[in-house]
């Protein structure tokens, strides 16, 4: 049995019992307890089921297990609506899964949990991207659409995204009908915290937010023999270096200097000894492309650079290397809809003030957020803004060089929550109702 399963019910009984009476100020128990707690993409078991209660509370029509992966399994995805008249549709989306990561930060709510992943192997688990932040701010910005109906119209579609960094949650979503069963969104926001930015800030990027990601696994296949007979044979170990220096010179040769991209090799496995030449040599790759134009020039690149050394090695039809994209982690880049956007930052810089949002940046890792917009042609307009979460003066200090502030996927990185959460269910909400007029 997982730990989670057991502590979790009973820390929310807790929490449950004092809730209710104090609903704005339970926000920061209600983190705190998601943080504790956290569960791995594809068992979002008791952070849906808990957020789904609390959405049917302040009155949203809630429906559980939305979602469908490839293999046919049903997913913990959450979408709470709620219909305030005639005006437009607005998706707003958290993630809700937490990483297979020990927590290190020392905090009196840091997790314990033990879990076992996908693989049945076990693991720590930990929030250790920060989209308990999410979870919770959307909580707050429900409540405070449900409790200020009066300021907005229309409908507001509330999705708890399961699997975002297993890049398969918002695909389980869509291919279960969310949009036909929920209705199509007329535009969609998301949130997400960053390390890179005081609390008390906002940024709201126009443009790409994050890169279009290609997992590929790529198998290099020689003729085994003898290490002391390496004519006799085809040395994929050979081949695989030569691949590898190949696509070296697709970002810094073939891309327009002007794109982002790359290409990184992050494993490389094959032989057993010293002198036995193997069959083959497997390898892994991520690749990362501010555009899908530019993800196009690196997955050609790969296809011609595995075709390349089969020719100059005169390998055999049969023999050549296996390029295999790996569609489970595998999107778009997510791109903030320059007029949406625009309006966003307008409508947040209202609430929080014009020095308290920033332009924001992009960065080259992935969200699946991308694909509430409906790629490639994305037809609905999406925002993701981000949030900073880190004591501002902690990032003073750090970018004078005196300290280290632990990014997101570290087992250190620790949100300042209370503060940002607050400043968080402002900005969601400020640009909610600015979007949800007639
Ligand atoms: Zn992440
Ligand atoms: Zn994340």
């Amino acid at each position: 049995m997982h730990a989670r399963f057991i502590a979790y019910p009973i820390a929310y009984l807790i929490g449950t019992l004092f809730s209710g009476a104090v609903m704005a100020d339970d926000l920061f128990d209600y983190y705190k307890r998601l943080h504790a707690n956290p569960e791995l993409s594809h068992f979002e078991i008791n952070t849906s089921a808990n957020l789904a209660a609390e959405l049917r509370k302040v009155g949203y029509q809630v429906t559980e297990r939305v979602g469908k992966y490839a293999d046919g399994s049903r997913a913990y995805g959450v979408v709470a609506v709620l219909e305030n008249g005639s005006g437009p549709r607005l998706l707003i989306r958290a993630d809700m899964d937490a990483l297979p990561i020990v927590e290190e930060t020392g905090l009196p709510y840091a997790s314990k949990v033990i879990a076992k992943n996908l693989a049945g192997q076990e693991v720590g688990v930990m929030h250790a991207c920060g989209h308990d932040v999410h979870v919770t701010t959307l909580l707050g910005t429900a409540r405070e659409l449900a409790a200020r109906r009066n300021e907005w119209h229309g409908t507001v579609v509330l999705v708890g995204q399961p699997s975002e960094e297993t890049l398969d949650g918002a695909q389980a979503l869509l291919r279960d009908g969310l949009y036909q069963r929920f209705g199509r969104p007329d535009m969609a926001l998301a949130m997400h915290d960053s390390p890179g930015l005081a609390t008390g800030q906002v940024g709201v990027y126009s443009g790409a937010t994050h890169a279009a990601v290609t997992s590929i696994d790529v198998t290099i296949r020689g003729i085994g023999g003898h290490g002391a007979a390496p004519h006799r044979g085809k040395d994929p170990i050979v081949m695989a270096a030569q691949f590898i220096n190949q696509i070296q010179t697709i970002v810094s040769r073939n891309q327009d200097p002007m794109n982002s991209a790359v290409v990184t090799v992050g494993s490389i496995h094959g032989g057993t000894k010293r002198n036995i030449i193997p069959d083959e040599v497997k390898l892994e790759l991520t690749t990362r492309a501010s555009s899908d134009a530019a993800m196009k020039i690196i997955v050609d690149g790969i296809h011609r650079a595995a075709e390349g050394v089969a020719v100059s090695n005169g390998l055999a039809e049969d023999r050549k290397p296996i390029v295999k994209i790996i569609e489970s982690e595998t999107g778009p880049s997510n791109i903030n809809n320059p007029a949406l956007a625009a309006r966003v930052k307008k409508a947040i810089s209202g609430a929080l003030g014009a020095d308290k949002v920033t332009d924001g940046f992009g960065i080259m890792g992935s969200e699946d957020f991308a694909q509430y917009s409906l790629p490639p042609e994305r037809t609905i307009p999406t925002v993701l803004f981000i949030l900073g979460v880190i004591d501002p003066e902690l990032l003073a200090k750090a970018s004078a060089g005196k300290a280290y502030v632990p990014g997101t996927h570290t087992s250190k990185f620790a949100p300042m929550a209370e503060a940002s959460l607050k400043v968080g269910v402002k900005a969601m909400t400020a640009a909610a109702i600015d979007l949800l007029q007639k």
